[in-house]
């Protein structure tokens, strides 16, 4: 049984999908282990550390998949190491699958069984291998410290000869895994914390970690199916915003985290609620790589708006604690792993009736098998002559639009539009810089255009729903 784990080949991703524990783990099953040369090095695992725990270190990316059964990464394989994979490869990853029917295709035409870590289903005996909950802890973390670093002011009280510094108000919005990681990691700086969320059974979680939770009466219980959130009626909408609203303003710092299966990330701090924030605010939206919950926010990038607050859009967030991510993410595989490995014969025996193969499995035998993946491969009805000459329709980003054929919107942000209203960003690099400079005003623009958003990844009902806090619930 060989598994291979090749480098990462998208440009922000810092993680790896094994480690020398899980490489020691993966020989204890009775597997040889091919790492390609640097894939640990983003997450400050040199090759001699692999090297230790007994895998083989390959130079070439053909070297590392060569006759590789399993293929670990983090996400997706790129169509470049794909065109190199052993027909029939177990490939585990997450798989991003929406709005990538095309890339699924790809990989069923490769021949690959490609499984989608992200469609672990939220039952106990899964929650070893919850990478949505074991990366979105992490984020909630980072988001906190990201804001920390961004704040102009200490968070803690302190009581000095020199007299006393005020402890930052601190709101999060979305107390799910990242959210409640978020309340706890704030708490522990010493900031004053509060927090909100839709669904009611949120409220006694976040009071548990000691912050104070803040709901609508209008808004009763937005539950939806497997612990997750419904989206919000028009009514009920209008009524968190107001009730946001009047929060906002007095707050230090916000974390966004609010996230809805298979939706667009809903849209819960608008260009007003940001323009009535102190000087040096500053708000960290964990949503951004699906859209963003704030409406200014820039995916990908750092704002300051003409009031003077920051607003970091941060995407892969996780990955900027590559080596507690890999560490996590790496563990996660093992155990999916482990029900997939015949442990007597030390052989890879996948049983196709298991209710985690099922949930993950997205391409196995040349097909699309997944039954939420729909992808159409007839042709497009050919066009008359005078339409085929005219040009590409644009969406908001400016690329042309793709064809219509996926079950799911495919993602997509509006950074045209917030490049109308929000500020001058600047490209994300290691940490936020307290010195960026001051942007130039927010425009009195019209509002930004809407722009067809991606949505969450649609996450399996759960057969449980218990949050993971950091008092080690799940
Ligand atoms: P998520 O990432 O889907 O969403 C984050 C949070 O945003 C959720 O708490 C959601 O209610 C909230 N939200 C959505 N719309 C909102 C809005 N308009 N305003 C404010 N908040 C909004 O959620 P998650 O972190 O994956 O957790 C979802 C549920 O799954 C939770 O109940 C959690 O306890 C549960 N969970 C169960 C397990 C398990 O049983 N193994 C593991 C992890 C999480």
């Amino acid at each position: 049984m060989r598994i291979a784990v090749p480098i990462e080949t998208e440009g922000n991703e810092t993680r790896v999908a094994a480690t020398p524990e899980t490489v020691k783990k993966f020989i204890g099953l009775g597997a040889t282990v091919t790492v390609q040369s640097g894939a640990g090095t983003k997450a400050g695992i040199p090759d001699s550390e692999f090297e230790t725990a007994g895998a083989k270190i390959a130079t070439s990316l053909a070297d590392t998949l060569s006759g590789a059964e399993i293929v670990l990464g983090v996400r997706r394989p790129s169509a470049d190491v794909l065109a190199q994979m052993p027909k029939g490869a177990a490939v585990i990853a997450t798989m991003d699958p929406y709005g990538n029917e095309a890339a699924l295709k790809s990989m069923a035409d490769a021949g690959v069984d490609a499984f989608a870590m992200e469609f672990m289903p939220r039952i106990t005996r899964a929650q070893v291998m919850d990478i949505l909950s074991s990366q979105a802890n992490l984020a909630g973390y980072q988001a906190v410290i990201d804001a920390a670093g961004a704040f102009d002011r200490a968070m803690p009280m302190m009581m000095t000869a020199a007299g006393t510094v005020r402890p930052a108000k601190v709101f999060v919005m979305g107390a799910g895994v990242a959210g409640l990681q978020a309340i706890a990691t704030a708490k522990r700086l010493g900031a004053v914390v509060t927090a909100t969320d839709v669904r009611a059974a949120a409220g006694e979680q976040v009071e548990s970690l000691g912050a104070k939770f803040i709901m609508t009466e209008a808004l009763k219980d937005a539950s939806g199916s497997g612990g997750y959130a419904r989206e919000l009626t028009n009514d009920e909408q209008a009524a968190q915003a107001e009730l946001v609203a009047g929060h906002i303003a007095k707050q230090d710092i916000v974390i966004t985290t609010a996230l809805i299966p298979g939706r667009p990330a809903p849209k819960l701090v608008s260009r007003a609620m940001v323009e009535s924030m102190a000087p040096g605010s500053v708000l960290v939206d964990l949503a951004a790589e699906r859209g963003g919950n704030i409406e200014l926010t820039q995916p990908g990038k750092t704002v300051t708006t003409a009031n003077g607050a920051t607003i970091i859009g941060f995407t892969n967030v996780a990955g900027r604690l590559a080596t507690s991510a890999s560490q996590l993410y790496s563990r996660n595989l093992v155990s999916f792993l482990e029900t997939l490995v015949d442990k007597k014969e030390k052989a890879l025996a996948v049983n196709w009736d298991d209710e985690l193969v099922k949930a993950t499995v997205l391409t196995r035998d040349g097909a699309i098998v997944h039954p939420n993946i729909k992808f159409d491969a007839a042709p497009a009805p050919a066009k008359p002559a005078a339409k085929a000459a005219e040009p590409a329709k644009t969406g908001a980003t400016g690329k042309a639009t793709a064809p219509k054929r996926v079950a799911a919107p495919k993602a997509e942000t509006a950074p045209a539009a917030h490049a109308k209203t929000a500020a001058v960003a600047k490209p994300i690099g290691g940490k936020v810089k307290k010195a960026a400079p001051i942007v130039a005003p927010i425009a009195k623009a019209a509002a930004p255009k809407k722009a067809p958003a991606k949505p969450a990844a649609a996450k399996p009902a759960a057969a449980k729903s218990a949050a993971s806090t950091a008092k080690g619930k799940k």
